[in-house]
């Protein structure tokens, strides 16, 4: 039994993701006897700690910003003092400032063992534009892409627009080179829908990344471990909602349907699996990651899209139901995660 800090929120645009994910944690921690602390971040980068910092900040998130319970307990840009009295920190952040490498610093300075990925791993993870290089340096499959600058995008757009459609066509798919759940993900389908799109990602990263899309089944497996990780059965998206795979096919009831595992040729299985061991080891991960995979229809190519270093953590999760369709059940995968924070923690003494 461990005295257990799970840290949620943040300052993210994926911060009601982070809540969803942080109820089930805790709730599977808890069951499995472990103590929780819980310690909310607001969208403003205060920490909460005290009685129900959870419910504070889904009463923020359902707009009921005045919380029943007075001021927070704390509401600094630090973390509470219980951080020296904990056993290990669960940080359940999702995108910038959580899952970049931002927390995962602080708590090595404090010498804490916590879950998942270290400092490295955490910020190539979350860039996409440096996750990509590292790929393609280990000779993994990917999509064309091009990278930009909010500042080159806002002086050249004339001549960005002619670069992009010369090097990658249409459709193409713009993202903010840091951030996850979509959130910022335009797709172009033609020319005159590419400015708009460059826009939107420009206002949320300052690195922008713009990638030749692939008509795919898309396809993603869980890895856990350390050193030798060990990669789950892939999984199947069958999106239901919308063009591609958005914020709203991942979120709202019905958007999407997992098929774990997916009908795949046993060798495009292995392929995958095995593809998602090296991505896992080139960017140096630990404890968790999820992989994200192209099936490409009209040539069968795998491609690799990208990794997750806090893949989303509810129950329901595909991070935690692709685990499960592989025989390991979710209170299980916690403990487990515990166990490897611990491990990595001692292995750099
Ligand atoms: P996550 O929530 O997994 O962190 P993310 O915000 O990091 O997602 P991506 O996984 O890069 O975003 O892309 C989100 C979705 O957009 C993909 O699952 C897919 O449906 C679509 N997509 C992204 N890039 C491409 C592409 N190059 N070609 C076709 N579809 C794409
Ligand atoms: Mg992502
Ligand atoms: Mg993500
Ligand atoms: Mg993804």
């Amino acid at each position: 039994m461990y005295r257990v800090m799970v840290v949620f929120g943040g300052r993210s645009g994926e911060h009601e993701v982070s809540l969803a994910s942080a109820r089930s944690v805790m709730e599977g921690l808890r069951k499995a006897g472990h103590e929780v602390v819980p310690v909310g971040i607001t969208r403003e980068g205060r920490w909460l700690a005290g009685e129900d910092p959870l419910r504070e900040l889904e009463a923020a998130a359902g707009g009921n910003a005045g919380s029943p319970s007075g001021p927070p307990a704390l509401a600094a840009h630090r973390p509470p003092a219980e951080l020296e009295s904990v056993d290990v920190v669960f940080p359940v952040l999702h995108g910038p400032y959580g899952e970049d490498g931002t927390i995962q610093g602080l708590l090595e300075l404090a010498d804490i063992p916590y879950v998942g990925a270290g400092v490295l791993a955490s910020a190539v993870g979350m860039d996409k534009i440096t996750m990509k290089k590292v790929f393609a340096h280990h000779g993994l499959p990917q999509v064309r892409w091009v990278e930009l600058t909010r500042r080159r995008w806002q002086e050249r757009r004339k001549e960005l627009l002619r670069e992009v459609e010369e090097e990658l066509g249409f459709p193409c798919f713009v993202k903010p080179s840091n951030l996850g759940s979509s959130v910022g993900i335009s797709r172009a389908a033609e020319p005159g829908e590419l400015a708009a799109a460059l826009d939107a990602a420009a206002a949320l990263d300052r690195r922008i990344i713009v990638e030749a899309g692939v008509d795919a089944r898309e396809v993603e497996v869980s890895v856990l471990g350390n050193e030798a990780p060990e990669v789950s059965v892939p999984g199947e998206i069958l999106i239901r909602k919308g063009d591609f795979y958005d914020y709203e096919a991942k979120y709202s009831e019905g958007g999407m349907e997992l098929e774990a595992p997916a009908d795949l040729p046993q060798e495009t299985a292995g392929e995958i699996r095995r593809i998602a061991r090296t991505a896992f080891e080139a960017i140096d991960a630990a404890g968790m990651a999820r992989v994200d995979f192209f099936l490409e229809r009209r040539t069968g190519r795998v491609l690799l899209n990208e990794i997750n270093t806090i893949p989303g953590f509810t129950a329901t999760s595909v991070y935690s139901r692709l685990w499960e369709a592989s025989g390991l059940p979710y209170e299980r995968l916690l403990e487990r995660l515990i166990e490897l924070a611990l491990e990595r923690h001692a292995e750099k003494k």
